[in-house]
């Protein structure tokens, strides 16, 4: 029985990318050395973190005359702080959109930070059932526009960036490489690399070189986009085994066809688990269409009783890890880019049947 993972995080990696580091393990191209046990000095990593930004860029169609790529570790939350501390220094004011949890983690952070000002200018609270519209009149004083691209919980996600005249700061997190956005509209993006991308313990920040140079100089060194970026990510010891799998995945990603080719398939997959909530009035997501995510798919039977019976069987069934986040109960079925397309119509077919034998219970 084919097993499918559709935990929200850490996430599914590609099958052949788990297959070329269980081949390697033990010897990295012929070093006799493992991989886990390389120098981050080594030439054999130097050229693997080059080759790794070279593949990012080229799948995000930035040119790296315009753009670094850093290897960070903190994970998507440390970049909460990092981007206001490097980022907010000509108004010390930031505008965010708050679609939902993680924005709202973001913005807490921000408001950490002494003499920032952090305004809020659109809100999908309380149900987070939309992704808000950001409309800013007048000359608008910020360092810049804070967007969270997918909303990992409520199953909500940006399809059109707005239209505004202020530097955007992405965190991508949970779409990233798996929606093609104009990247090269934002000044910084971040993403913690175990939803899409390799394990946990790696947040990748691609940031605008003319904006580096800006940055401000009398900060921790590993809080200092400029800093990293002066050591080419190895100010200290980068995360060589997760940089090692993200080339992997980066490499996995081009063969598909790069990221417009990845959407249209995380299109055929959400569409057909929206499909079978849409189809049946025995599932529902509250979630207005024209913002439904790509990647991460919240439902529920409204039973909580039955939702808890539909996660056991569909486990049973292979169908891993359906339990929606404690904040919204249910369940939430995470396609990332890993996620075949079989695993899609599997749960799709599981959804059905299971609506057509539990139906009396409602
Ligand atoms: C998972 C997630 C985070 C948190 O990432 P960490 O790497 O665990 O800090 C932040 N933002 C979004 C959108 C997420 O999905």
């Amino acid at each position: 029985m084919p097993i499918y993972n559709f935990v929200a995080g850490p996430a599914t990696l590609p099958v052949p990318v788990l297959n070329q580091i269980q081949a390697e393990l033990t010897d990295y191209q012929g070093t006799g050395l493992s991989i886990l046990e390389i120098s981050h000095r080594s030439p054999q990593f130097t050229t693997l973190l080059a080759r790794a930004k070279q593949l990012l860029l080229q799948l995000m169609h930035l040119k790296a005359s315009e753009y670094e790529v850093l290897f960070l570790q903190g994970g998507a939350t440390l970049q909460f702080t990092m981007a206001p501390l490097n980022l907010a220094t000509k108004f010390h004011r930031v505008a965010f959109v708050n679609s939902g949890h993680w924005a709202e983690r973001a913005m807490a952070e921000a408001k950490l930070i002494p003499d920032l000002v952090v305004d809020e200018v659109a809100s999908a609270a309380p149900h987070f059932n939309h992704f808000p519209l950001v409309e800013l009149t007048g000359p608008a004083k910020y360092d810049y526009l804070h967007l969270t691209t997918n909303n990992t919980i409520y199953g909500t996600a940006l399809n059109q960036l707005p239209e505004v005249d202020l530097p955007l700061v992405g965190d991508l997190s949970s779409n990233f490489l798996a929606q093609d956005y104009p990247f090269d509209r934002f000044a910084l993006i971040y993403a913690g690399a175990q939803k899409n991308l390799a394990p946990a313990g790696l947040t990748v920040v691609v940031v605008k070189k003319t904006l580096l140079a800006q940055m401000p100089t009398a900060l921790p060194a590993m809080l200092s986009y400029r800093k990293l970026a002066a050591k080419d990510s190895a100010l200290n010891t980068p995360p060589v085994f997760q940089i090692y799998v993200a080339k992997l995945v980066l490499e996995w990603l081009v063969k598909q066809g790069g990221v417009a080719a990845i959407e249209a398939v995380n299109r055929q997959k959400a569409q057909l688990i929206y499909d079978a909530i849409d189809q049946t009035t025995f599932y529902h997501n509250q979630v207005r269409p024209a913002d439904r995510s790509l990647t991460n798919v919240p439902f529920t039977t409204g039973d909580s009783e039955l939702d808890q019976t539909f996660i056991t069987k569909a486990q049973q069934a292979g169908l891993m890890n359906l339990k929606g986040h404690r904040l919204t109960g249910g369940m939430r079925a995470s396609l990332y880019n890993a996620m075949p397309l079989e695993g899609a119509v599997a749960l799709r077919n599981f959804m059905l049947q299971f609506a057509k034998d539990h139906e009396e219970e409602k």
